[in-house]
Protein backbone atom coordinates (compact mmCIF):
# COMPACT_ATOMS: atom_id res chain seq x y z
CA UNK A 1 0.00 0.00 0.00
CA UNK A 2 1.19 3.42 -0.74
CA UNK A 3 0.65 7.01 0.65
CA UNK A 4 -0.58 9.53 -1.55
CA UNK A 5 2.35 11.21 -1.95
CA UNK A 6 4.21 8.41 -3.31
CA UNK A 7 1.77 8.47 -6.15
CA UNK A 8 3.52 8.07 -9.43
CA UNK A 9 1.69 9.23 -12.80
CA UNK A 10 -0.63 6.33 -14.53
CA UNK A 11 -0.09 7.87 -18.08
CA UNK A 12 4.03 7.24 -17.29
CA UNK A 13 2.98 3.60 -17.82
CA UNK A 14 3.04 3.69 -21.28
CA UNK A 15 6.67 5.83 -21.03
CA UNK A 16 7.59 2.64 -18.96
CA UNK A 17 6.58 0.10 -21.16
CA UNK A 18 8.31 1.60 -24.70
CA UNK A 19 11.56 1.86 -22.26
CA UNK A 20 12.49 2.33 -19.04
CA UNK A 21 14.76 4.76 -19.45
CA UNK A 22 12.41 7.02 -21.37
CA UNK A 23 10.04 6.81 -18.21
CA UNK A 24 13.07 7.59 -15.91
CA UNK A 25 13.69 10.41 -18.12
CA UNK A 26 10.39 12.01 -18.15
CA UNK A 27 9.53 11.27 -14.52
CA UNK A 28 12.85 10.77 -12.52
CA UNK A 29 14.82 13.74 -14.76
CA UNK A 30 11.76 15.36 -15.76
CA UNK A 31 12.90 16.07 -19.23
CA UNK A 32 10.71 16.41 -21.69
CA UNK A 33 11.17 17.05 -25.72
CA UNK A 34 7.78 17.76 -27.63
CA UNK A 35 7.53 16.37 -30.99
CA UNK A 36 5.36 15.75 -33.45
CA UNK A 37 3.66 12.18 -31.99
CA UNK A 38 3.66 13.42 -28.39
CA UNK A 39 1.76 17.33 -29.49
CA UNK A 40 -0.40 15.36 -31.57
CA UNK A 41 -1.07 12.83 -28.91
CA UNK A 42 -1.85 16.02 -26.26
CA UNK A 43 -4.25 17.43 -28.99
CA UNK A 44 -6.53 14.24 -29.04
CA UNK A 45 -6.54 13.89 -25.57
CA UNK A 46 -7.64 17.94 -25.35
CA UNK A 47 -10.43 17.19 -27.26
CA UNK A 48 -11.56 14.14 -25.40
CA UNK A 49 -11.09 15.93 -22.27
CA UNK A 50 -12.36 19.61 -22.98
CA UNK A 51 -16.25 18.33 -23.42
CA UNK A 52 -18.73 18.08 -20.84
CA UNK A 53 -17.82 16.63 -17.80
CA UNK A 54 -19.96 13.52 -17.96
CA UNK A 55 -23.10 13.11 -19.86
CA UNK A 56 -26.22 10.24 -20.18
CA UNK A 57 -27.40 8.90 -23.29
CA UNK A 58 -30.62 6.56 -22.28
CA UNK A 59 -29.06 3.96 -20.06
CA UNK A 60 -25.18 4.78 -20.58
CA UNK A 61 -23.50 7.44 -18.45
CA UNK A 62 -20.40 8.82 -20.10
CA UNK A 63 -17.49 10.68 -17.87
CA UNK A 64 -14.49 12.65 -19.48
CA UNK A 65 -11.35 13.25 -17.53
CA UNK A 66 -12.21 11.06 -14.27
CA UNK A 67 -9.75 11.61 -11.77
CA UNK A 68 -8.64 7.84 -10.51
CA UNK A 69 -5.80 6.38 -8.44
CA UNK A 70 -5.04 2.99 -6.32
CA UNK A 71 -3.23 2.83 -2.90
CA UNK A 72 -2.47 -0.98 -4.27
CA UNK A 73 -0.22 0.19 -7.22
CA UNK A 74 0.48 3.52 -5.89
CA UNK A 75 -0.86 5.36 -9.30
CA UNK A 76 -3.07 8.10 -9.84
CA UNK A 77 -4.11 9.76 -13.72
CA UNK A 78 -6.84 10.51 -15.27
CA UNK A 79 -9.16 8.20 -17.31
CA UNK A 80 -9.85 9.59 -20.89
CA UNK A 81 -13.57 8.54 -20.80
CA UNK A 82 -15.79 5.60 -18.65
CA UNK A 83 -18.69 4.23 -19.94
CA UNK A 84 -21.44 3.37 -17.00
CA UNK A 85 -24.14 0.62 -18.37
CA UNK A 86 -27.37 0.16 -16.56
CA UNK A 87 -26.78 -3.45 -15.02
CA UNK A 88 -28.62 -4.73 -12.57
CA UNK A 89 -24.91 -6.83 -11.51
CA UNK A 90 -23.39 -3.53 -11.78
CA UNK A 91 -22.34 -0.93 -9.00
CA UNK A 92 -24.35 1.95 -7.80
CA UNK A 93 -23.49 5.43 -9.00
CA UNK A 94 -23.95 8.47 -6.44
CA UNK A 95 -26.24 10.94 -7.84
CA UNK A 96 -28.11 8.10 -10.26
CA UNK A 97 -30.46 5.68 -10.06
CA UNK A 98 -30.05 1.68 -10.49
CA UNK A 99 -26.81 0.08 -10.82
CA UNK A 100 -23.69 0.03 -13.56
CA UNK A 101 -21.12 -2.02 -14.94
CA UNK A 102 -17.73 0.14 -15.38
CA UNK A 103 -16.00 0.06 -18.64
CA UNK A 104 -12.82 2.38 -19.25
CA UNK A 105 -11.83 3.41 -22.90
CA UNK A 106 -8.06 5.24 -23.60
CA UNK A 107 -7.61 7.15 -26.93
CA UNK A 108 -4.96 6.79 -28.54
CA UNK A 109 -3.16 8.67 -31.68
CA UNK A 110 -2.44 5.91 -34.46
CA UNK A 111 -3.12 2.37 -35.03
CA UNK A 112 -3.00 -0.82 -32.89
CA UNK A 113 0.47 -1.87 -31.65
CA UNK A 114 1.91 -5.05 -31.80
CA UNK A 115 3.26 -4.19 -28.19
CA UNK A 116 1.00 -4.70 -25.08
CA UNK A 117 2.17 -0.59 -23.94
CA UNK A 118 -1.12 0.76 -24.45
CA UNK A 119 -3.71 -2.66 -23.15
CA UNK A 120 -1.14 -1.94 -20.05
CA UNK A 121 -1.83 1.34 -19.84
CA UNK A 122 -5.93 1.10 -19.95
CA UNK A 123 -5.59 -2.00 -17.48
CA UNK A 124 -4.15 0.19 -15.03
CA UNK A 125 -6.75 2.11 -15.40
CA UNK A 126 -9.59 -0.56 -14.38
CA UNK A 127 -7.45 -1.51 -11.32
CA UNK A 128 -8.04 2.32 -10.00
CA UNK A 129 -11.62 2.22 -11.04
CA UNK A 130 -12.17 -1.24 -8.74
CA UNK A 131 -10.61 0.23 -6.36
CA UNK A 132 -12.55 3.14 -6.18
CA UNK A 133 -15.85 1.55 -7.10
CA UNK A 134 -15.32 -1.87 -5.54
CA UNK A 135 -16.64 -3.31 -8.76
CA UNK A 136 -14.96 -6.24 -11.26
CA UNK A 137 -14.06 -4.95 -14.89
CA UNK A 138 -13.67 -7.76 -17.62
CA UNK A 139 -12.92 -5.33 -20.13
CA UNK A 140 -12.59 -2.20 -21.89
CA UNK A 141 -11.80 -0.15 -24.53
CA UNK A 142 -8.79 0.84 -26.93
CA UNK A 143 -9.68 3.87 -29.65
CA UNK A 144 -7.10 4.27 -31.99
CA UNK A 145 -7.15 7.67 -34.12
CA UNK A 146 -5.85 6.57 -37.36
CA UNK A 147 -8.93 3.76 -37.69
CA UNK A 148 -11.48 5.38 -35.58
CA UNK A 149 -12.48 2.31 -33.97
CA UNK A 150 -12.67 0.70 -30.41
CA UNK A 151 -10.29 -2.10 -30.08
CA UNK A 152 -12.14 -4.72 -26.98
CA UNK A 153 -9.18 -5.45 -24.91
CA UNK A 154 -9.79 -8.42 -22.02
CA UNK A 155 -8.77 -7.13 -18.83
CA UNK A 156 -7.10 -10.66 -17.87
CA UNK A 157 -4.25 -12.01 -15.26
CA UNK A 158 -1.33 -11.88 -17.52
CA UNK A 159 -2.44 -8.55 -18.21
CA UNK A 160 -3.03 -6.98 -14.50
CA UNK A 161 0.16 -9.12 -13.41
CA UNK A 162 2.47 -6.57 -16.26
CA UNK A 163 0.82 -3.95 -14.66
CA UNK A 164 1.48 -5.22 -10.98
CA UNK A 165 5.20 -5.54 -12.27
CA UNK A 166 5.59 -2.62 -13.67
CA UNK A 167 4.19 -0.19 -10.87
CA UNK A 168 6.49 -1.61 -8.48
CA UNK A 169 9.84 -1.00 -10.91
CA UNK A 170 8.99 1.74 -11.60
CA UNK A 171 8.63 2.71 -7.88
CA UNK A 172 12.01 0.68 -7.26
CA UNK A 173 13.39 3.02 -9.57
CA UNK A 174 11.96 6.02 -8.43
CA UNK A 175 13.17 5.84 -4.91
CA UNK A 176 16.48 5.13 -5.95
CA UNK A 177 16.61 8.11 -8.32
CA UNK A 178 17.61 5.42 -11.20
CA UNK A 179 17.81 6.46 -14.68
CA UNK A 180 18.75 3.05 -16.54
CA UNK A 181 21.28 2.67 -18.95
CA UNK A 182 20.49 3.06 -23.08
CA UNK A 183 19.54 -0.53 -24.46
CA UNK A 184 19.13 0.22 -28.01
CA UNK A 185 15.91 -1.12 -30.03
CA UNK A 186 13.57 -0.76 -32.85
CA UNK A 187 11.96 1.79 -30.08
CA UNK A 188 14.44 4.32 -30.24
CA UNK A 189 13.83 5.60 -34.08
CA UNK A 190 9.99 6.04 -33.19
CA UNK A 191 11.83 7.85 -29.36
CA UNK A 192 10.73 11.72 -28.09
CA UNK A 193 13.73 11.39 -26.55
CA UNK A 194 16.27 10.40 -28.99
CA UNK A 195 17.88 13.67 -28.77
CA UNK A 196 18.35 14.05 -25.45
CA UNK A 197 18.87 10.09 -24.24
CA UNK A 198 21.81 10.22 -27.22
CA UNK A 199 21.28 6.17 -27.85
CA UNK A 200 24.70 7.21 -30.62
CA UNK A 201 26.77 8.03 -27.52
CA UNK A 202 26.01 5.19 -25.49
CA UNK A 203 27.03 3.16 -28.17
CA UNK A 204 30.60 3.57 -27.96
CA UNK A 205 32.31 2.37 -25.07
CA UNK A 206 32.51 4.37 -22.55
CA UNK A 207 31.51 8.81 -22.95
CA UNK A 208 35.46 9.09 -22.59
CA UNK A 209 35.71 7.10 -25.46
CA UNK A 210 33.44 8.77 -27.39
CA UNK A 211 34.68 12.12 -26.32
CA UNK A 212 38.55 11.29 -27.12
CA UNK A 213 37.41 10.58 -30.79
CA UNK A 214 35.50 13.80 -31.65
CA UNK A 215 39.00 15.21 -29.72
CA UNK A 216 40.46 13.09 -32.80
CA UNK A 217 37.95 14.39 -35.03
CA UNK A 218 37.20 10.70 -36.07
S1 LIG B 1 16.37 6.77 -27.46
FE1 LIG B 1 16.03 4.57 -27.11
S2 LIG B 1 17.12 4.08 -25.18
FE2 LIG B 1 16.88 6.32 -25.30
S3 LIG B 1 15.03 6.78 -24.16
FE3 LIG B 1 14.44 6.59 -26.30
S4 LIG B 1 13.85 4.45 -26.61
FE4 LIG B 1 14.96 4.59 -24.64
Amino acid sequence: MYNEDEYLMLSGLQHFMFCRRQWALIHIEQQWEDNYRTVDGQIMHRNVHDETFHEKRGDVIITRAMAVSSSELGLSGECDVVEFHKDSKGVEIFGFDGNYSVTPIEYKRGSPKETLTDAVQLAAQAMCLEEMLCCNIPFGYLFYGETRRRRIIDLDAELRQQVKKAAEEMHELYRRSYTPKVRRSRSCNACSLKNICLPSLYNNKSAEDYVRKMLRGE
